[in-house]
């Protein structure tokens, strides 16, 4: 059998993507790249687009949503008196790297560059961690049981005074949580009176979307900001008004008067009696345009010009992910939402590594999902500032007890000694002779 040269090997699979002429131009790439020694991990990736070496000039093409021409512009209600008006696309002066920008959002997150430097190493969990399953005592399950019933109106606390506990068996059951904040960016073109604002479009290029400095808030702490895109503001005359400050009155539709509501217009009353109201006039003034015919406009505010520019939302939030071990003591996991645990580890850096050599092999499994998900799901549309992972040991007691000669069972669970008893026997205080 001959082998193959690399080259061919390479070449082979852009015959077969021939009908696709953006995957063969990948595929081409790639392969430049590998023979200029200039591979970097970020082939292992199924590139859909060329990987740009510049990210400062090319948000707009890159991004998929942005990539549609803009039908919102087409529709904007420009016919709207009242309120302002999205302005017409001719408004927008070209502006390189925000070349998909919509007016009023709508676009999309714009990709973050790709980290320059090789992501730093992790760091291992700590190997030996404290495994002590705290158990609970029986007068602290009798306490935990009796709080519960008299918490409940109508339980009567029979069971709780003459029930004999039989047995407790601590059960364990561990949580696993995944934080990851993320900042992600989008832009939309954007418009407010002009009232002697800076004019700075063109002046020189406009930074790219996410080399403008934000204020990071504290890491896992939700929160949004706007910023003007710096060299985009520039003055427009107001769309809405056609630079004359005023609307015609939408009430009076321009008359600056309107039919007189006392007599309906005829200037007398049901007599031949003069109408007082209107003087016999049968009209009125428009009290919306205090007889002037025309407003105000919503839009520039009567400043007849607008500044209009590329406003940048930042956005920091949190995205959190959890998975609860299985256990086998019978109460079901949805209950374990509202009780806290025993924290056994805690680990939080820029990416967070999955935990390894974790004793209950679903957790350490969930975890290496869970990173996966994250940055798969995370990092196209986002940049992850910083993650963070959990693992709490959730204690849980199953007390079986006896009743008038029957067995009941119920459960204390939690750091805060939460109790379920789905099957307490005297829910209604009538039913207790
Ligand atoms: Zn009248
Ligand atoms: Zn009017
Ligand atoms: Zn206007």
């Amino acid at each position: 059998m001959k082998l193959r040269s690399p080259e061919r090997a390479f070449a082979f699979p852009g015959k077969t993507l021939r009908s696709s002429s953006k995957d063969l131009r990948n595929v081409k790439k790639t392969h430049k790249e590998a023979v200029t020694g200039t591979f970097t991990y970020h082939c292992v990736f199924k590139m859909e687009k060329p990987i740009l070496s510049d990210y400062g000039t090319n948000y707009g093409t890159v991004n998929p949503v942005y990539g549609v021409p803009a039908p919102a512009m087409a529709a904007a209600p420009a016919a709207i008196i009242h309120g302002p008006s999205a302005p017409p696309a001719n408004m927008f002066d070209a502006v390189p790297g925000y070349e998909g920008t919509l007016a009023g959002g709508g676009g999309g997150y714009l990709p973050p560059p790709m980290p320059s430097a090789p992501m730093p190493a992790p760091e291992q969990a700590p190997s030996s961690p404290n495994w002590n399953i705290p158990r609970i005592s029986e007068d602290r399950a009798r306490e935990a049981f009796a709080t519960y019933v008299s918490s409940k109106c109508c339980y009567s606390s029979a069971p709780v005074r003459e029930g004999v506990i039989t047995n407790m068996e601590p059960f364990n059951t561990y949580r696993y949580r995944l934080e990851t904040f993320t900042e992600s960016r989008s832009t939309e073109w954007s418009q407010e009176p002009y009232t002697g604002q800076p004019v700075d479009a063109g002046v020189q290029p406009a930074p790219g979307p996410w080399q403008i400095a934000a204020q990071t808030p504290a890491f896992f702490k939700d929160h949004k900001q706007t910023i003007k895109v710096p060299y985009t503001s520039s003055v427009k005359n107001c769309h809405d008004c056609l630079g004359m400050g005023r609307n015609p009155c939408t009430t009076c539709a321009g008359a600056g008067n309107k039919p007189c509501w006392v007599c309906n217009g005829s200037g007398h009353r049901l007599s031949d009696e003069r109408c007082t109201h209107c003087n016999g006039r049968g009209r009125e003034n428009c009290s919306s345009c205090s007889g002037n015919g025309s407003c105000q406009c919503n839009t520039c505010h009567g400043k007849r010009q607008l500044l209009v520019f590329i406003k940048l939302n930042v956005k920091w939030s949190t995205e959190k992910d959890e998975f609860v071990a299985q256990d086998s003591s019978g109460l079901r996991v949805e209950k374990l939402g509202k009780v806290t645990g025993k924290e056994l580890f805690k680990d939080a850096q820029f990416m967070v590594y999955p935990v390894r050599g974790f004793p209950d092999v679903s957790v350490a499994q969930a975890s290496e999902r869970l990173v996966g998900d994250h940055q798969v799901k995370y990092a196209q549309t986002s940049r992850i500032l910083q993650q963070r992972q959990t693992i709490e040991l959730i204690p849980i007691t199953k007390v079986n007890y006896m009743w008038k000669g029957m067995s009941y069972v119920y459960y204390v669970y939690g750091n805060e000694f939460k109790v379920n008893a789905e099957d307490y026997p005297a829910t209604c205080c009538c039913s207790v002779m």
